[in-house]
């Protein structure tokens, strides 16, 4: 995983999690990276002065607040939303246009899944996945 600072076309700065740098590659040309405070797809990556400056431990640091917000994360989705797997793009759409029950869902999409359900308009968050990174 590798965290990238970006800025969008209004100026917002905001930091993306990625697999790695050809999965940002893929996501970007896709024009699927949006702003999370103006949803602008407009969005280039930038150097944050902040993390230059951060010594190797108060990097660490950061890093290890980072996870353990994403844990608490997992840990509320795991209890609270049904785990559908690789059918989620399917599932997702189906609640979205009423053929299936309102209900929280998670599980894995495909970058092409991701552009059809933002294409539809289907509300969907994505949560980097750390607990593999943990073991
Ligand atoms: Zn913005």
């Amino acid at each position: 995983m590798i965290a990238y600072d970006l800025i969008c076309s209004n100026g917002h700065l905001f930091e993306c999690w990625f697999k790695d740098s050809a999965s940002f590659e893929e996501q970007h040309s896709a024009g699927i990276i949006n702003c999370p405070i103006c949803d602008d797809t407009q969005v280039v990556k930038t150097l944050s002065p902040f993390m230059i400056k951060k010594s190797d431990g108060e990097r660490k640091k950061g890093e290890e607040a980072a996870h353990q917000a994403l844990q608490l994360i997992h840990e509320y989705v795991d209890k609270h939303f049904e785990d559908v797997g690789a059918e989620f793009a399917q599932e997702a759409l189906k609640i979205h246009q009423g053929e299936a029950e309102k209900r929280n869902i998670r599980g894995t999409a495909t970058t092409e899944e991701e552009v059809i359900l933002k294409e539809e308009g289907v509300p969907f968050l994505k949560v980097p996945i750390v607990k593999r990174l943990l073991n």
